[in-house]
């Protein structure tokens, strides 16, 4: 067994976090304001190849594989939640879905744009009457010719008010059920597309979701990611990577939250002495260490299975769980940790809080991990 991360990983680990440090982190509190980051920060994290770690060099990518996308991401994730979202709807589910099923022409047409940012991706899977049962959404792609005729709509779009391109999945065959589901590139501009209501959320303020309607929207049969009919797999395959990158940014966010953590401990002074000279507050700092730790070291082995070319759908949902809660369990300990002042939008934990509720939900919620978990337990010989 080797645990040493790669040189060039380390390059990379080096330059991004040299990046947030110095332009990114300054910025938390107006992103925060704004609900937007700046476009001309878009510009920068687009000039610093951050739209391209993971894409095959062939395609203009930064051949980093899934451990320097991971690694990049964990970065990202520390500063604001909100960037390591723009780049996972970006790369780990837009991008990898062609990326991973896409024909030589898809990959050649939308790959090298989406390398250089010039094309941003979005993922449309979620549907009013189908989150968790994603097996079950109702929108349509009628074969017609040599195109496809979508109509229906999608929900909660990271990404989609803002994208150029959009990985959407619809039924071409509703009696084959989940084989019945086909994946499309379908560009922005395509009559018949058009970008909902914005949404308010809790968290993850900079990153933008919509809605996304198909009304007669004819996409041509090209554009199918795959064959038709195997959607359903483009999009289990494509979440395997997406969740082992967000158990990434969970990462980022649970060591800033420690950090944080440990040196309000130090400096907040109580009955005459740090608060970090109590032992219960001491035992929340060192669970705190266990849990980044544990999910560092899962991520990367995940990871690390990918880059292999081995399958690790278990390990996905192994590591969207343990991440996910995981994050949860240490910011709510910050929080504490903080008193008062965790409960304060002056302070960054307070945003961290509310940023890392969503990571239990989306790209499968825990149930949903449990799930696939003990099916896989559970299945016979
Ligand atoms: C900020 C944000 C960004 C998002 N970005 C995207 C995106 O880019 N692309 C995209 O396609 N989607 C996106 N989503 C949608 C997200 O993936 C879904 O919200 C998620 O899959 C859960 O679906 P749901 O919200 O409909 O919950 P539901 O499926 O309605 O589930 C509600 C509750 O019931 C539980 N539940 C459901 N079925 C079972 C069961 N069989 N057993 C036990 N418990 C069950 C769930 O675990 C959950 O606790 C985003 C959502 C949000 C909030």
């Amino acid at each position: 067994m080797d645990f040493s991360v790669p040189d060039d990983v380390k390059l990379l680990q080096s330059t991004v976090r040299e990046f947030v440090r110095d332009r990114l982190a300054p910025l938390t509190m107006q992103v925060e304001h704004d609900d937007a980051v700046p476009s001309e920060v878009l510009q920068e994290m687009k000039d610093l190849g951050l739209f391209a770690i993971p894409f095959a060099e062939e395609y203009g990518g930064g051949g980093f594989g899934e451990l320097g996308y991971c690694v990049a991401m964990e970065e990202l994730g520390a500063v604001n939640a909100a960037y390591s979202n723009i780049i996972g709807g970006h790369c780990s589910l837009s991008g990898a879905a062609i990326a991973l099923a896409g024909s030589d022409h898809l990959k050649q047409r939308y790959l090298p744009a989406m390398a250089t940012g010039e094309k941003l991706g979005a993922f449309a899977l979620t549907e009013p009457n189908a989150g968790s049962d994603a097996a079950h959404i109702q929108t349509t792609a009628r074969r017609d010719g040599d195109h496809y005729v979508l109509n229906g709509s999608k929900l909660w779009v990271s990404n989609g008010p803002m994208a150029d391109l959009y990985t959407v999945f619809a039924v071409t065959d509703k009696e084959q059920g989940s084989k019945g589901v086909t994946a499309f590139v379908v560009d922005r501009d395509t009559p018949g597309l058009t970008i909902g209501k914005v949404d308010e959320k809790m968290g993850l303020r900079g990153s933008k979701t919509s809605e996304i309607f198909f009304d007669e929207c004819c996409v041509p049969a090209e554009n199918v990611i795959g064959e038709e009919g195997r959607g359903f797999r483009v999009a289990m395959q494509t979440l395997d990577g997406g969740r082992i990158a967000l158990g990434a940014s969970c990462v980022g966010q649970a060591q800033t939250a420690l950090t944080m953590s440990i040196q309000w401990s130090r400096q907040r002074v109580q009955f005459g002495r740090p608060i970090a000279s109590n032992q219960a507050i001491q035992w929340m700092l060192a669970d705190s260490e266990v849990d980044v730790h544990a999910g560092r070291w899962m991520t990367y082995h995940a990871a690390w299975k990918i880059d292999s070319g081995q399958r690790a759908s278990h390990e996905a949902a192994v590591v969207k769980v343990y991440c996910s809660e995981m994050l949860n369990r240490v910011v709510d300990r910050a929080v504490q940790v903080h008193g008062g002042m965790g409960y304060m939008k002056e302070f960054d934990i307070e945003r961290m809080y509310r940023d890392a509720r969503i990571v239990r939900i989306y790209e499968g919620t825990s149930e949903i991990q449990r799930m696939i978990i003990a099916d896989d337990l559970l299945r016979d010989e």
